[in-house]
């Protein structure tokens, strides 16, 4: 099969290079057929718009947008809109990608898509914050619709924001739509059990692997590098399990305590400073030596590319946990795995996030609310399932979890296209 050859190295790896490097793999297992692989690899649509914005002071800004909408073979195509500095088409790319094997992943009836804005959210007011989300739906009209193309907060991005895409959504339609997009505050017809979706699948997922690994949670260390939505809340679960959580990170820095960390006063700490800047519970350390401490279980829950070949040689846990989308660069799954470290790839330790977005969007639909007991329960579910139907195929094909999960996802894709057909 003509496969696209793997990229050379550089220093850092291009996302969407290291996705379609272990979609290869798993593609090579599978025996994918070569027509099918070129419809699996390639993303649906692309759109990039410039947003010209009225900043506070008078002048005007073009910010850059984008959604990529990877696949709708399995339904409308889903995934969160991210707000960072950069963003750009390869890296939106690739997390559109990454969400069409995650919904694959857990069985849920979407495709995959992703959206971005270059810019730096936290340098803007509510005011011109509210502008360009408003100015970016519109542009995006006719590419959203509740089963068209559903977005969801990502980095950057937060209820608020879901909110003005709703409302600005809805105007054009001439109806409220609330299912157009999930994350949304309650209010608006967001789901209980949302915010905190990602950090619990983590949770589980983390707590079948350990199963699996003969690990016992009240006897195992942990550090978590990234402490926005999925970190922290994956840290509150994690610490109620049982495990011992030795050290935490932001963008400031890390914090580290042999003993164990408070992580309740960590999240007071930084609702009341904006970051963990000067968190007295613990001593600073660098991020990089988080990445590489000696715990058990590793969660990086903060972006693309931190674990690399440059310190995956080094990194001391026997369980990683992969909070983030595409936190390990592809050249150093190799290391890994020689190492005989065990990861629990994003694609599927991220994904009670869409997850509990699909129960959202069910709700909306259905004009009527679940408790959180049935929220948390039925994505309990699902995670564990999806654990266990990734561990069979590892089983299977030989391979690592994290090429299992892209073959129980290329699979299901490949399966329901061929059943769909084309032109
Ligand atoms: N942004 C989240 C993710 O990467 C959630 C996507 C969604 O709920 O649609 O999985």
């Amino acid at each position: 099969m003509a496969y696209i050859e793997p990229a050379p190295i550089k220093d850092k790896e291009n996302p969407f290079e290291s996705m379609m490097e272990r979609f290869n793999i798993a593609a090579e297992k599978l025996g994918l057929d070569q027509e099918t692989y070129e419809v699996l690899k390639s993303p649906a649509k692309q759109v990039a718009v410039s947003l010209p914005i009225t900043m506070d002071d008078g002048t005007k800004k073009v910010f850059e947008g984008y959604r990529v909408i990877h696949s709708n073979t399995l339904g409308p195509s889903k995934g969160g809109i991210r707000f960072d500095p950069e963003v750009n088409i390869d890296e939106v790319k690739a997390l559109a990608a990454w969400m069409t094997w995650k919904c694959a992943v857990v069985d849920i009836p979407y495709g995959g898509a992703k959206g971005g804005i270059k810019c730096e959210p936290w340098k803007m007011s509510q005011g011109e914050l509210e502008r360009l989300t408003r100015a970016y739906t519109v542009a995006m009209n006719e590419v959203f619709g509740e089963d068209r193309d559903i977005p969801a907060p990502d980095m950057g991005t937060n209820s608020q924001v879901m909110a003005w895409i709703m409302d600005e959504y809805s105007k054009a339609q001439g109806k409220t739509v609330n299912g157009v997009v999930t994350g949304k505050p309650l209010v608006l017809g967001g789901s209980l059990g949302r915010v905190e979706a990602t950090g619990r699948g983590v949770m589980v997922s983390a707590l079948a692997a350990m199963q699996r690994l003969g690990m016992n949670p009240t006897q195992s260390t942990c550090a978590i590098q990234g402490f926005g939505n999925v970190g922290s809340n994956a840290a509150v679960l994690l610490e109620e399990r049982g495990l011992k959580i030795l050290g935490i990170s932001d963008h400031t820095g890390a914090y580290w305590n042999e003993k164990g960390l408070d992580i309740q006063a960590a999240i007071a700490y930084r609702a009341d400073n904006g970051s963990l800047e000067g968190f007295s519970g613990g001593e600073p350390i660098t991020n990089e030596e988080l990445l590489v401490s000696n715990v058990d279980v590793l969660v990086p829950a903060a972006k693309e590319d931190v674990i690399t070949y440059h310190n995956a040689d080094k990194i001391k846990a026997k369980l990683i946990v992969e909070g983030a989308n595409g936190p390990t660069g592809a050249r150093a799954d190799k290391i890994i795995n020689d190492k005989g470290i065990v990861v629990v790839p994003d694609i599927l330790a991220n994904a009670g996030g869409v997850t509990v977005s699909y129960f959202e969007w069910i709700q909306n639909r259905l004009g009527y609310k679940w408790t959180a007991e049935r929220v948390n329960r039925r994505s309990d579910r699902i995670m564990k399932d999806a654990f266990e139907r990734v561990y069979d195929a590892a089983q299977e094909y030989d391979v690592s979890l994290r090429i299992a999960s892209y073959i129980v996802a290329i699979r299901k894709v490949a399966e329901t296209y061929k059943l769909r057909g084309g032109y």
